[in-house]
């Protein structure tokens, strides 16, 4: 199969696309961003990595650090972290916090805002600097030791942050946070405010594809969370859209509102797009159409 043709095809196909939808401005630094710019890039589990369009140029990865703060804690505590954190779906915007009351404090999922906060206060418990955790990871596994913070983004959204800041404390009046809600919130917004490229993305996050083998070769995950990490981003990764995701596309993934979802191909590959124009859910419109017709043209989904 020629995969760099094909992907090279598929940009150019959704790239009409990308003047649909909007890019997301209540993180004000995010609003700025050009919506034309498009990238994709495929890194095959064992090696081979292609792309096309702006698959080199660093955006900021917002939610889809919680894939790896997700994995980092349960690499540190197995699975533990279920007891504070459910993986349902909640059929909810990424940032609704209307069933945190009816669920006790109890998060539907670690991928949505919410659950993601209780994620972070783990990761910094267990490692002291859950943002430097993260980043240490995306670097070793991108196997891009630039990888870095955006101090303009993350400083952006802590300004405009008064939801998280809102759940945040919620989380702690259940006593479902271990740390000062003001150091979670830090280390949330400085763990969403990373940039990397698809290319970056696509390294990083190849584990997935390994059976939680890490890009040097020794087990990061064992293979039955590797599977579970996947589970999760199939159902709750895409939020409300998690559904037509899983329909259209048919792959464990997870998107972020800086435009980016990375989408896992067991055993095969792990695929990322980037494009900032968003749908109504909060994912890359272009990037999904994309996903869906290189999976459909492949058949490379789980179904
Ligand atoms: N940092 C963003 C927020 O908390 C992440 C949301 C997202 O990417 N869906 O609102």
């Amino acid at each position: 199969m020629d995969i760099q043709g094909t992907i090279e095809e598929i940009v150019a196909m959704v790239a009409p696309l990308t003047s649909y939808g909007e890019v997301a401005s209540y993180i004000p630094s995010l609003g700025r961003v050009p919506p034309e710019n498009f990238g994709m890039c495929v890194a095959m589990a064992d090696g081979a990595v292609y792309g096309a369009g702006d698959w080199q140029k660093p955006f900021s990865i917002q939610s889809i650090s919680k894939v790896f703060s997700l994995a980092l804690v349960m690499s540190y505590d197995y699975d533990s972290i279920w007891v504070r954190v459910a993986r349902e779906p909640s059929g909810n915007p990424f940032n609704s916090m209307v069933q945190l009351e009816a669920d006790k404090g109890v998060p539907r999922n670690p991928f949505i805002n919410a659950g993601a906060l209780v994620v972070t206060d783990r990761l910094l418990s267990l490692t002291g600097d859950a943002a430097a955790s993260v980043r240490g990871l995306l670097r070793k596994e991108s196997g891009n030791p630039t990888v870095d913070i955006d101090p303009v983004a993350a400083a952006s959204e802590a300004e405009h942050g008064h939801r998280n800041a809102a759940m945040a404390h919620f989380l702690a009046s259940y006593g479902n946070l271990e740390n000062p809600v003001g150091l979670v919130l830090e280390n949330y917004f400085n763990q969403c405010a990373l940039e990397m490229s698809c290319e970056d993305l696509a390294r990083a996050s190849r584990f997935l594809s390994r059976d939680g083998v890490s890009s040097g070769g020794t087990p990061f995950l064992m293979p039955d969370q590797s599977k579970r990490v996947n589970a999760v981003m199939l159902t709750c990764g895409t939020y409300d859209a998690a559904g037509e995701f899983a329909y259209r596309v048919g792959l464990p993934g997870k998107s972020g509102v800086g435009g980016g979802i990375v989408a896992i191909v067991p055993g095969r590959c792990s695929i990322t797009v980037w494009g900032p124009s968003l749908d109504s859910n909060g994912n890359s419109l272009a990037g999904i159409a994309a996903l869906s017709e290189l999976t459909t043209r492949t058949g490379w989904s789980v179904f």
